[in-house]
């Protein structure tokens, strides 16, 4: 019987150790959830709080074969809802019949692909609470004006209402990581759909936060735009990291009208 997994580096694995941040990350998912995802489960430390809630239904995505059989002898009523693969590589479609969450402890070298994948499944997904790095976890959180405000702040802050929940010293992991980590919770909120084409406003996003030292009116110059109105030149002026989304939502329609299509 394995006792114990080797954590491996590659797989961003540092099992946390402390059981009362545990049972505190997990009781900050909405206690109604019906469908829920853990990515990584490692060891189980989260699993065996989230256990207690009899009704949920439960899947696990683990991409370390020693953490899978691990979980398989210590959670055997699990055996079924544990599924071995890369949640990056992995199709959410047709995981549950309904919306979910997710939660984990997720591993720091993959964070900003989850969040991108966050992003693209937010139609499913209602509610996330995790653990990331704290710079991340931070950047997340952001509001425009702060520094940290970047890309996946302004995407995901459309569609969910981003929470910073508390900070982890690396004390309680083992190995230690080299950073602190912060836990977050982003609860999906009304927004059904940006009013803008949603594709233009991913692109425009990205592409102003590429050039953040460059005004907004010379990044749209440099995605095509000929001239505009001259009542957003106070809009255009500003730089990236300094926008809402609301602001990126005027702006993206601004782009619809002036950048023309080949
Ligand atoms: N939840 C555990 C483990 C956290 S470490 C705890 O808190 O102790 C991160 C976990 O994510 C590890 O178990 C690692 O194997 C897993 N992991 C890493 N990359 C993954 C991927 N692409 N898909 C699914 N799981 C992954």
């Amino acid at each position: 019987m394995a006792d114990y997994v080797r954590p491996k580096k590659h797989l961003g694995q540092h099992f946390l150790t402390d059981k009362s941040i545990a049972k505190d990350i997990v009781e900050a998912i909405n206690p109604a959830s019906k469908n829920l995802l853990e990515i990584g489960a490692g060891t189980g430390v989260l699993t065996q709080y989230i256990l207690k809630n009899e009704s949920l239904n439960f899947k696990i995505i683990e991409i370390d074969s020693e953490s899978v059989s691990y979980l398989k002898q210590h959670y055997p009523k699990l055996t079924q809802q544990i599924i071995e693969a890369d949640f990056l590589r992995f199709s959410l479609d047709d995981l549950f019949d309904e919306n979910f969450s997710l939660i984990g402890n997720f591993p720091y070298n993959i964070s900003n692909q989850i969040l991108f994948k966050v992003y693209d499944y937010r139609q499913k997904i209602d509610e996330v609470v995790g653990m990331f790095q704290k710079e991340v976890a931070e950047r997340i959180a952001a509001k425009p004006g702060s520094k940290t405000y970047g890309i996946l702040s302004v995407l995901l802050q459309g569609y969910y209402d981003i929470e910073y929940l508390f900070t982890v010293s690396e004390t309680v992991f083992n190995p230690p990581p080299k950073v602190k980590s912060g836990v977050i919770r982003l609860k999906r909120n009304q927004i059904e759909k940006l009013d803008c084409d949603e594709v233009l406003f991913k692109t425009l996003v990205k592409t102003a936060f590429n050039q953040r030292r460059k005004t907004l009116g010379n990044a749209l110059k440099s995605m095509g735009a000929k001239q505009w109105p001259a009542e957003y030149d106070l809009l255009l002026s500003k730089r990236a990291e300094q926008l809402s989304v609301k602001d990126f939502v005027v702006l993206t329609n601004l782009a619809s009208e002036t950048i023309s299509p080949h």
